[in-house]
């Protein structure tokens, strides 16, 4: 049967896609439709026919999930953060560790899944206000009042809002005072068609174990007026639990959705933030990248120190490593590490933390790790050899050179932490026709109430 657009058809909801849509099929069609839950039987009209899927509109709900729930934000269902807040969290974890199953199953070929991966997922406690980072986009509503908040998925229109519940608390103080500040002084607010207007976004950065704060405006253009005046109102903000302990600017007067630019001017205070993942203290500058949900995180780095199973004496390489967290999380416990990134600023700061840390066995390299790593093994020095390698890539993975060199370098364990499930099963596949296999493979929750999903495995070279 073909699919006849605008006609209406039963479906059951049986999965989510990446933007959190339900997934239900007809006649073994895939047909994506908003503001359904796994589990829901519901009437839909099909909007869009493609080859290989369609969209359907949610026309009438027969029988609705018994998985949803109450969303706790009252924007849940236009912003583009939490897609997947009308969901119980037990079954957003289900549906996590399915994913990272599918993935590794179909794309991976890996077939003895059921005894490599651990269940359940890692989970939180309380999956709200875990969020370390936010950052705000600054706009004006057709009346010309000042809004801050949130984009609407996938659109750039702003949902005006002072409140966030995956958020830091401190961020429903700082934002009335910023949009105070820009009424009262009647300050300009970036407009993305016309590239006109000073103020872009708030940026706010928490070290949750500190109380540290960071607060960062983004601007289209170098100068803030009445900046003092601002900084006196955020300075007030501080108490017992937070602490804003670095105002700064960031200049971004590009035409583009780069939220960042390349340059920060301190205004007031630290130009970093602290914090700290077990008992190793990290400063994290405001172009740096760190991971967003700290509690998380150490449960994320705890698993890759199981994995990559040290006993003192390992050369181990960090790729991809930021600001050398995993790098310095694992030091204490191999002979050498060396790390690799391709953010200047992110190797800085990962000296830096080395040495504030008292570590002194890490060397970081700044670059492509496709381009340092297969030059420094093609020389034969020092970091050419490796015991334990730790990849821990953007979305699309790991570049196709740097997989070969690891290789060729043979280490005995690679693991590897994904944001993207897909490109990892790639990975996978390509590292398994190379001598290495699966041999463990855990989902730890870094992003509660969104559709992203991380993971860790352990691959390990097989046997000769
Ligand atoms: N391991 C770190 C950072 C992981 S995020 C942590 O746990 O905090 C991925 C990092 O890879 C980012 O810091 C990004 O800047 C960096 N990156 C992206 N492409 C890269 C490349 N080709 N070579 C090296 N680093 C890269």
């Amino acid at each position: 049967m073909d699919l006849i657009k605008n006609n209406i058809y039963q479906i059951e909801i049986e999965d989510i896609g990446n933007d959190g849509s339900g997934i239900g099929h007809i006649d073994g069609m895939a047909v994506f439709v908003k503001d359904t839950a796994i589990g829901d039987v519901a009437n839909v009209r099909i909007t869009k026919v493609t080859k290989k899927l369609a969209y359907g509109h949610l026309e009438e709900m027969l029988v609705p999930s018994p998985y949803r729930v109450e969303p706790v934000c009252a924007h849940a269902k236009r912003c583009g953060g939490c897609t997947l807040q009308h969901i119980a969290y037990e079954k957003q974890l289900e549906y996590k560790w399915h994913k990272v199953y599918g993935c590794l199953k179909r794309i991976g070929r890996v077939d003895n899944l059921e005894e490599i991966m651990e269940t359940p997922v890692y989970g939180m406690e309380y999956p709200y206000h875990y969020r370390n980072k936010a950052q705000f986009p600054v706009g004006r509503d057709r009346d010309g009042n000042v809004i801050i908040g949130f984009y609407a998925t996938r659109s750039h229109d702003i949902i005006d809002s002072d409140v966030c519940p995956i958020g830091d608390s401190i961020n429903d103080k700082i934002i009335p005072v910023i949009k105070r500040f820009i009424t009262e002084k009647n300050i300009s607010t970036y407009d993305e068609t016309t590239g006109a207007g000073l103020v872009r976004h708030v940026l706010i950065r928490v070290g949750k174990t500190t109380g540290e704060v960071m607060v960062c405006l983004v601007l289209n253009g170098h100068e803030l007026p009445f900046a003092d005046y601002l900084t006196n109102e955020l300075r007030k903000l501080s108490d017992d639990e937070r602490r804003i302990v670095s105002i700064c600017l960031n200049i971004n007067m590009d035409n583009t959705n780069r939220i960042l630019g390349d340059t920060c001017v301190t205004l007031w205070g630290q130009d970093y933030i602290t914090d700290c993942i077990g008992n190793v203290r990290y400063e994290i500058s405001p172009l740096s990248f760190y991971q967003v949900n700290p509690t998380q995180t150490r449960a994320l780095y705890d698993k890759v120190l199981e994995y990559a199973d040290l006993n003192g004496n390992e050369i181990v390489w960090d790729m991809y490593c930021g600001i050398g967290t995993i790098s310095l999380f694992l030091a204490k416990s191999a002979k050498q590490v060396y790390g690799v990134e391709i953010v200047p600023d992110a190797i800085e700061d990962a000296r830096r933390n080395a040495e504030i840390n008292g570590i002194s066995n890490v060397d970081f390299f700044v670059g492509k790790a496709e381009e340092v790593v297969p030059d420094i093994y093609s020389k034969g020095g020092d970091g050419a050899y490796a015991d334990v390698v730790v990849v821990d890539p953007p979305r699309k993975g790991c570049d196709a050179a740097l997989l070969s060199t690891l290789v060729a370098m043979s280490p005995k364990r690679i693991v590897y932490v994904s944001c993207d499930p897909a490109t990892l099963a790639r990975d996978i596949c390509i590292l398994s026709r190379d001598g290495y296999e699966l041999e463990n493979a855990a989902v730890v929750d870094q992003f509660c109430q969104s559709t992203h999903c991380e993971s860790v495995a352990l691959v390990v070279r097989a046997v000769e």
